[in-house]
């Protein structure tokens, strides 16, 4: 059992005196700050945060390593801004987070989540696409629709939904059913996603000559993008829900590694 809180022996209330309407002091019961500690920490924990990123933190993003480029040191910045301007400014917009994997996305997603509810009181969940289609879709097989339907409404209304990873998933209409259906939701909720995609935020590559019998091999050779992986109208419906901040570099996780054991 912890020590009681030093300021509100463990009422959890603080009483204020403030002047009354009728000009006479009048004492207030607030909450205390244990309180708003307690409850930050207990939504921390309902974030599903994964563990290797849970003492991830803005300030603790690696922005003067050797290969960090310029895009490293902006999406930092505009994460900051986020954090400090929500929710007010941000309005309902969130953020897409691209470029190749190891340049720290997911770090930054989830430390401006931390920010949010330990310094906004927001409410806030970590998802992988793919380990939340799963979820959804294991629910769904086990008939338990009502768990189905808390999970869908969980991820559809909290103030800040991250989904890590986007299109890393098998596709088929379901899944994009699905995901279309929670972004939508929230977008038209006002509620700001904050996304995370290895894949670069360009259009689909459709040929523009309906016979180009190329076009098969040279969509083979060519890096997906995310247009090609989600379809252009998902992708568009991104760019109006979020800012999108491209992330260049190699990757310093691989740099690191081989540095160490070179
Ligand atoms: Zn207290």
């Amino acid at each position: 059992m912890e020590d009681p809180c030093p300021i509100c022996g463990g009422s959890g209330l603080t009483l204020v005196e403030q002047t009354g309407p009728d000009g006479l002091p009048q004492r207030f019961a607030r909450p205390c700050a244990c309180r708003i500690e307690r409850r930050a920490a207990r939504m921390l924990q309902q974030a599903r945060i994964p563990r290797r990123y849970e003492h991830c933190s803005l300030d603790s993003y690696e922005t003067m390593h050797a290969t960090a480029t310029d895009s490293l040191r902006r999406a930092l910045r505009i994460a900051r801004r986020f954090a400090s301007s929500y929710p007010v400014e941000t309005a309902g917009k969130g953020l897409l987070l691209t470029g190749s994997s190891g340049l720290g996305k997911t770090h930054l997603a989830v430390s401006i989540l931390k920010t949010l509810i330990a310094e906004r009181g927001a409410t806030g969940v970590f998802w992988e696409h793919k380990e939340l289609l799963d979820e959804l879709r294991s629910i769904y097989s086990l008939r338990t629709a009502g768990a189905e339907s808390r999970l869908l409404k969980h991820v559809t209304t909290c103030d800040i939904l991250v989904l890590d990873d986007l299109g890393d998933i098998t596709p088929s209409d379901w899944s994009w059913d699905t995901t279309s259906y929670i972004l939508n939701s929230r977008y038209n909720e006002n509620l700001s996603t904050i996304i995370t995609t290895n894949l670069d935020n360009e259009p689909r590559q459709v040929s523009a000559e309906p016979y180009d019998r190329f076009a098969e091999a040279r969509r083979a050779v060519a890096r997906e993008t995310l247009g090609d992986r989600i379809g252009e109208r998902m992708r568009s419906r991104l760019q109006e829900m979020c800012v999108v901040v491209e992330v260049q570099g190699e990757d310093f996780r691989q740099h690191v590694k081989r540095a160490s054991f070179a």
